[in-house]
């Protein structure tokens, strides 16, 4: 008796993540499961207190670092490339692009290959492996930018801006917003690669995570905690600090400060002007537009389900492009960048 293999939606579910019952693990929960796969070290990926967590050793550290003793019961790291045995479902981690350690999850399972991007971009970024493309029969993708107006320009068009203002306001300090994970470490590679090797100041909450990506062997170039300059010290410099904090007591005891922030959502003006932005820089880890068109066409999967984001002007993109597309609508992600 010839039977047809299940398809991947009759084994692939929607629940805290994404549930792959022959394997009965979890991508990504969004609450504390048995056995977790996860893609990368974003607060809302990676959670804590999962039981068994498979992740790289990049994610696996920056978990670590960030939940200490509740990072998981047992932590297995993988490789990126090793095919790993899951129940009945072989599972292999690639790289994603989008921070250091991350991962896209392949999943093949009764001649079905599925792939979960996760987070990814397509643009270079020297802190982290290149997005790898996997032919796959499904692709799930995230959709952060996923509207044709998102279109991020040249990266060192961005940084370029900055080291400009730099040049133009040189007593001023310029203060600039960064995600403590990825967005902090990018931006201090993208400065050194045009050429700027002064030191450049950290908020304390940056320090762990360019520690943990300097041990990882990606070099930031001469950095220095801020704590303790003397604020006429910073005049002419650039201080790196979390979005929260460019605007709050803290940034204000520094001298004339020009504010900047480096996201992706840098593209919407309200936003910036918002944020109190004064020096908006477009530099995301996150495909924009064309990175997810281009990426639906190179995969080649005749099937696309999106995760997060910007759902609906993708999925009628792909249905253009001839392909069949869902929502997961999955709770709990949130516009990190
Ligand atoms: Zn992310
Ligand atoms: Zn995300």
């Amino acid at each position: 008796m010839h039977v047809t293999p299940p398809k991947p939606r009759e084994w692939l579910k929607t629940t805290t993540g994404i549930y792959c019952e022959p394997g009965d693990f979890h991508i990504d929960p969004t609450a504390p499961v048995d056995r977790a796969v996860i893609t990368h070290g974003h607060g809302d990926h990676a959670r804590p207190n999962n039981r068994h967590v498979l992740a790289t050793d990049g994610t696996l550290a920056i978990m670590r670092a960030r939940f200490g003793e509740e990072a998981g019961g047992q932590l297995q790291s993988a490789a990126y490339g090793e095919r790993i045995r899951i129940g009945e479902v072989d599972v292999t981690l690639v790289p994603a692009g989008h921070v250091l350690g991350s991962a896209q999850i392949v999943l093949e399972y009764r001649g079905s290959r599925v792939v979960v991007s996760g987070d990814y971009k397509r643009r270079p970024d020297a802190t982290c492996a290149p997005f790898e493309l996997q032919p796959c029969d499904v692709f799930i993708t995230e959709a952060t930018f996923g509207l044709p107006v998102f279109r991020h320009p040249p990266d060192c068009h961005e940084i370029d801006k900055l080291l400009h203002s730099l040049r133009l306001f040189p007593e001023r300090c310029h203060v600039i917003g960064v995600y403590a994970l990825g967005k902090c470490q990018r931006v201090l590679t993208m400065l050194r690669h045009r050429g700027y090797q002064e030191p450049v100041y950290l908020h304390g909450a940056l320090i762990t995570l360019c520690d943990l990506y300097c041990a990882h062997g990606v070099d930031l170039g001469p950095v220095l905690p801020c704590a303790g300059v003397p604020p006429a010290a910073l005049k002419g410099r650039i201080v790196l600090a979390p979005p929260g904090a460019t605007n709050d007591r803290w940034a204000r005891k520094l001298p004339d400060v020009v504010v900047g922030m480096a996201s992706g959502w840098m593209r919407v003006r309200q936003r910036a002007k918002a944020r109190g932005v004064e020096l908006p820089l477009v530099i995301s880890d996150h495909a924009d537009w064309d990175e997810l068109i281009a990426t639906l066409e190179e995969v080649g999967a005749p099937e696309i389900w999106v995760t997060h984001g910007r759902e609906e002007a993708l999925i009628h993109q792909a249905q253009l492009m001839g392909l069949r597309a869902r929502a997961l609508s999955i709770a709990g992600f949130e516009e990190e960048d």
